[in-house]
């Protein structure tokens, strides 16, 4: 596996002339080559990531200051558009498809001297956790190659964890960037929403996808994230960032209340990870914590309004796609509408057609009352309890998810065991709610994830308590 020092070291490290950015980014180039077995990765960006460490190194020998990611390697999943190679998003309809532009978050990224080296796999157009939903491959779990890595930015935590490149790029729209960071053994962010711009990022549901880093350390990952972070002019639900930087200290933790949510230590938590995350907890109070449980009874309905709402957006947002303005486009078509037809019958996969018959039945007349409506109802009604928990307790505490890492195949021929995975993660995209996973140990050899939310756009200090719970940790 190869060694990376903090993102910050390797920046000055670079900019300091210790080492090239050139030499770095073919370090990772070789590290992927080395890690194929592992299908982390879709497609490699090497000639633009080239040239660009090539002209980072002139700039700093000209004595010019370069960013705070000077010559840092990094992966990106493959549904942001990049201005070099094709952007797949996993997915048949768009194998053939060039990005015009390239996603914000990558631009300000870029802009501090970070390189991007690779596309890394997924569930098609995200849908999914374990990536077994990509139209390509599965990406192994680096602790355990029978075993997914979590999805839907399954490639990405990979990546990370056979550090190939010391951090990744993820979405969140119901816990890809939380539970494949929780399987794999590395930290996991999932912003507030809006604090991040989606501006180039294939939409999945627009009211709940997030951009969120995948790193090593939480250091680390709120360094990417204070680069990502602010308002952008391209995408109109952005606010404003803080002025102060993310996570650059860690929290002293003595009488910060912490809530436990009783409502995700029920039934369906395997025992390994009940135990790994009691004990995190008792650290969390042996720093001083004020710990005390909490109910939030709507919780459990977050599944359930996730599994409406996120197709309905879903059938919306995938209805772009018919086969004659980008993407795939059906050979030997007699007229407009058999190439629409055939187009999306060949170019999208099981499970895309799913959520877009789900999603247009829950949105049609007659079934609009009793589902989307009730499920934004509810939508409501779990946001109006983060906020009263959060008028009580600085921080709430949990399980990533309900299980470690599982076999490939295991769960992938029944949908709602899949979407099952996804029980404690759904609720804070629901809310819009900030929220971590930072590793908390193993069972059976396996990561386990300690989730931390946050009070909506209180991402700052939900960064500093992460920091000092890994700090306690470590
Ligand atoms: N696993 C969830 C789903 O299938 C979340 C996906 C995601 O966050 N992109 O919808």
């Amino acid at each position: 596996m190869a060694d990376w020092p903090t993102l910050s070291d390797i920046a000055s490290q670079v900019q300091d002339g210790k080492v090239t950015a050139r030499e770095l980014v073919e370090k990772s180039l070789v590290a992927i080559e080395e890690n194929k077995e592992f299908d982390a990765v879709i497609s490699m960006t090497s000639e633009r990531a080239r040239s660009r460490a090539d002209e980072i190194d002139v700039r700093i020998k000209n004595g010019e200051q370069v960013g705070r990611l000077a010559g840092v390697p990094f992966i990106a999943k493959d549904n942001f558009l990049t201005l070099t190679g094709k952007t797949t998003a996993a997915s048949n309809m768009l194998k053939p498809f060039e990005a015009p532009y390239q996603a914000t978050a990558i631009n300000k990224l870029e802009a501090e001297g970070a390189i991007c080296v690779a596309k890394a796999n997924l569930d098609a157009f995200a849908h999914g956790s374990s990536t077994e939903n990509s139209d390509f491959f599965t990406t192994k779990n680096p602790h355990d190659k029978e075993r997914v890595p979590g999805g839907s930015s399954g490639g990405s935590a990979a990546a990370v964890a056979l550090g190939v490149v010391p951090f990744a790029l993820g979405t969140d729209t119901g816990g890809s960037v939380r539970l494949p960071a929780s399987f794999t053994g590395v930290v996991g962010y999932k912003p507030s929403y809006g604090l991040v711009s989606r501006s180039g990022v294939v939409a999945m549901a627009s009211s709940t996808d997030v951009v969120g880093p995948l790193a090593r350390s939480v250091e680390d990952t709120a360094l990417v994230l204070d680069i990502m972070a602010g308002r952008d002019d391209l995408d109109s639900t952005t606010f404003e960032r803080d002025k102060e930087p993310y996570g650059k200290d860690s929290l002293d933790l003595s009488g910060k209340k912490i809530g436990v949510i009783r409502e995700y230590f029920g039934e369906g938590l395997e025992a390994g990870v009940r135990q790994n995350i009691e004990a995190a907890i008792d650290m969390l109070n042996s720093a001083g914590a004020q710990v005390s449980e909490v109910s939030l009874p709507s919780v459990p309905l977050a599944l359930a309004v996730y599994y409406i709402i996120c197709p309905a957006e879903v059938s919306s947002n995938l209805a772009r796609y018919d086969g004659q303005r980008f993407g795939y486009n059906a050979p030997d078509t007699k007229n407009l509408d058999e190439s629409y037809e055939l187009s999306r019958e060949q170019g999208f996969g099981a499970e895309a057609k799913r959520r877009i018959m789900m999603g247009t039945y829950v949105l049609s007349s007659g079934y609009y009352d009793a589902y989307y409506k009730k499920a934004q109802t509810v939508r409501t009604k779990i946001r109006q309890e983060f906020d009263k928990a959060f008028e009580e307790f600085d921080f709430l505490v949990g399980p990533t998810a309900p299980m470690p890492a599982f076999k490939i195949g295991e769960r992938s021929k029944d949908p709602l065991q899949m979407y099952l995975t996804d029980i404690m993660t759904v609720a804070a995209n629901i809310s819009g709610n900030p929220a971590i996973s930072v590793p908390a140990g193993t069972s059976d050899n396996l990561p386990v994830g300690l989730q931390i939310i946050g009070n909506y756009k209180d991402d700052r200090r939900l960064l500093a308590a992460a920091r000092a719970y890994q700090e306690l940790a470590s």
